[in-house]
């Protein structure tokens, strides 16, 4: 397992306009900017991911190092692949220690959609450091829980995998298999030839952190049009 804590924190300001709807020069965006001010230095960025190689592919299940995995979307995600990347990234329990401290509703709200936007970015990092590392032109990522194809309680198989993460990095898996702190992310990256993104195949209406429309014939293609 391989442990990156050096990530710098960082705000994608035109990200957050997005997702806040709010434009550059009003008075909200002066109140999450002060936000931003007292937020960035409790961002603690860390992850862990291992490479591993794929030593079996089932009709429905990959196998990482013994650990099997069982997906129709990650199988198919996962045809032409030697190798894979099971990950979890953090940003640590800063910003939800914050939000939880403060009184007035919006300002957690905004808080917490900062917590979101910079949780992305250290993706984005992993994704540069995964490349230049293992030399991979593009890669893609699937999230734990992110389609009904393949379920939360997985995260157990990718936990285990890694090894001890809280000890890592700080991330606990709940009973419930949500982590703690929220603000980390999990799931495996793999080389792709064409971007893949959970987001594609999610029928889910009125999303606020959909990345891309619900495509009907790539999740016919998959095999979970309608699961
Ligand atoms: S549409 Fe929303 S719920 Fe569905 S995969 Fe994308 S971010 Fe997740």
């Amino acid at each position: 397992m391989k442990v990156l804590n050096d990530f710098k924190p960082r705000i994608n300001n035109a990200e957050l306009r997005k997702h806040l709807c709010l434009s550059s020069g009003s008075e909200e965006w002066k109140k999450v900017q002060a936000l931003i001010e007292r937020g960035l230095p409790l961002i603690k960025p860390k992850c862990v991911y291992k490479a591993c190689y794929i030593k079996q592919k089932n009709s429905d299940t990959v196998v990482l190092e013994g650990i099997s995995f069982k997906s129709r979307v990650l199988r198919k995600n996962l045809e032409a692949a030697e190798k894979a990347f099971p990950f979890v990234v953090t940003i640590g329990d800063g910003l939800e220690k914050e939000a939880k401290a403060e009184a007035d509703f919006l300002e957690q709200y905004y808080i917490d959609i900062i917590g979101n936007v910079v949780l992305q970015d250290v993706i984005k990092d992993l994704r540069a450091h995964l490349q230049n590392e293992y030399k991979l032109e593009k890669i893609s990522y699937m999230s734990v829980g992110s389609l009904k194809d393949w379920p939360i309680q997985q995260q157990q198989q990718l936990f285990s995998l890694l090894g001890d993460v809280y000890q890592a990095i700080g991330v606990q898996l709940a009973p419930s298999m949500l982590m703690h702190p929220t603000k980390s992310e999990s799931g495996i990256f793999f080389p792709t030839e064409v971007t893949f993104l959970n987001c594609q195949l999610c029928p889910r209406k009125d999303c606020p952190s959909r990345k891309a429309a619900f495509d009907k014939e790539m999740a016919r293609e998959y095999g979970v049009l309608g699961v």
